[in-house]
C-alpha cells in the first residue's frame, strides 16, 4: 500500500505503507475517489500539521467498506460510504496518522451517521467525494444568515467559492455576484446561473455592485446594496474593499486562510455597524450536502475539472494549484 505524506515544507511524497490492523471500534474503507484540496495545498507550503511534523493527506474521501470491527453497528461490507473526517479522533488528513491518499483507508472508533456517511442510491464516487469542500461551502453560507432576497457577493471561485454559488443559487438567491481573476473559474461561476461573474481587475468592484446590487444611503455615506460578503478569496484588499463600499448591517464571512495579519479601515465600520465574521469546517453540515447530490449531482460533477489516478496524485497537487483548475480528483479504479 502507499500513503501520500508531507516530509517537510514543499516536500510530498508517495510512501510505501503498511496499514495498521482494524480494531473492533474501527472499519476500512477502500477509497475510491479523493479530492485535493486548496488546505492540502497550504499544509504542504507549511511543512505539516504542526510544520516539522510527518502529515499524512487526503481528507475528501469517498469509497467501499472492505472491513468492519467486530462492535461497529449499522455499517456493513460493500457499503458505499463517504468519510466525515472532522468526525474521527485522528482528524483524517489534517495532522491525524491516517489520510485518505492511500488504497486502504483506516477509520477509528467509526460511527454511522457520524464519521461514516452512506453515499445515496445512483450517486458516483467522485461526486461523494465533493461532499467535504461542499459542506465547507454550506457552512460559509450558513454563517453569512443569507435571506430570501438578499444580495450576496462571493469572492474567489475556486471550488469551495463554487460551491457557496451553487447553494445560494440553490436557495434562490438571485442577486449573486461573484469574483475572480481567473476566466476558467468565471466560465463555471456563470455556468451555475449567478447574476454576474466578473474579473475584478478589468472591472471596478464598487460601481459593478452599485449597478447589480444598487445603492442605499447610511449616516451620510452611500453604500452599495449588497447584504452578505462571502471571501473565499483571501485577497488582502478585499477586507478594505468590502469595509469602504458596505451598506449598514452589511455581513461579511471570511473563509479563506490568510496567513498574515491585515491592516483594514476600523474607523469606518463605525457607521456601518457591520458585522465580520468567520467560518471553518462543517460542523453540521454534511447530511444535507448529502441530501442534496441526487439533485445537484450534475452540478457538482462540472466542479470537478481534472481527474488523475493515484499514480499521479503529485501531478495533481500541482494541477491544483493552477488558477485554471476546479476541483482535481484523484480515482483509485485501476490504482
Ligand atoms: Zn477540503
Amino acid at each position: 500500500m502507499e500513503l501520500l505524506k508531507i516530509h517537510g515544507a514543499g516536500d510530498v511524497r508517495v510512501d510505501e505503507y503498511e496499514r495498521p490492523a482494524a480494531g473492533p471500534k474501527d472499519v476500512v474503507v477502500q477509497m475510491k475517489s479523493v479530492g485535493i484540496c486548496g488546505s492540502d495545498l497550504s499544509y504542504i507550503k507549511m511543512g505539516g500539521i504542526p510544520p516539522g511534523v510527518e502529515t499524512a493527506l487526503g481528507h475528501e474521501g469517498a469509497g467501499e467498506v472492505i472491513e468492519v470491527g467486530g462492535e461497529v453497528t449499522g455499517i456493513a461490507v460493500g457499503d458505499a460510504v463517504i468519510v466525515n473526517p472532522m468526525m474521527t479522533p485522528g482528524n483524517i488528513g489534517s495532522g491525524g496518522p491516517e489520510g485518505a491518499f492511500t488504497q486502504e483507508l483506516l477509520v477509528r472508533e467509526a460511527r454511522l451517521g457520524d464519521s461514516i456517511l452512506p453515499i445515496p442510491e445512483g450517486i458516483s464516487y467522485d461526486v461523494a467525494a465533493m461532499c467535504e469542500p461542499l459542506a465547507v461551502a454550506m457552512h460559509g453560507v450558513n454563517r453569512a444568515e443569507v435571506k430570501p432576497g438578499d444580495k450576496v457577493v462571493v469572492f474567489g471561485c475556486g471550488p469551495i467559492g463554487l460551491g457557496m454559488l451553487l447553494w445560494l443559487v440553490d436557495r434562490g438567491i438571485e442577486d449573486v455576484v461573484a469574483f475572480d481573476l481567473a476566466e476558467e473559474r468565471l466560465e463555471r461561476a456563470r455556468a451555475l446561473g449567478v447574476q454576474a461573474a466578473l474579473n475584478p481587475a478589468q472591472v471596478d468592484v464598487r460601481a459593478e455592485l452599485a449597478r447589480l446590487h444598487g445603492e442605499v444611503p447610511s449616516y451620510g455615506r452611500v453604500g452599495v446594496g449588497t447584504d452578505a460578503y462571502i471571501d473565499a478569496a483571501g485577497a488582502p484588499s478585499i477586507l478594505t474593499d468590502v469595509i469602504m463600499m458596505a451598506k449598514l448591517h452589511a455581513r461579511l464571512v471570511i473563509t479563506a486562510a490568510y496567513m498574515k495579519p491585515i491592516e483594514f479601515p476600523v474607523g469606518r465600520m463605525l457607521t456601518s455597524e457591520m458585522t465580520i465574521t468567520t467560518a471553518v469546517g462543517y460542523p453540521t453540515e454534511m447530511p444535507e450536502v448529502i441530501a442534496a447530490m441526487p439533485r445537484l449531482q450534475d452540478k457538482i460533477a462540472a466542479m470537478i475539472s481534472h481527474k488523475l489516478p493515484f499514480g499521479n496524485v503529485l501531478e495533481g497537487l500541482q494541477i491544483a494549484a493552477t488558477p485554471q483548475s476546479a476541483k482535481v480528483m484523484i480515482g483509485f479504479e485501476d490504482a
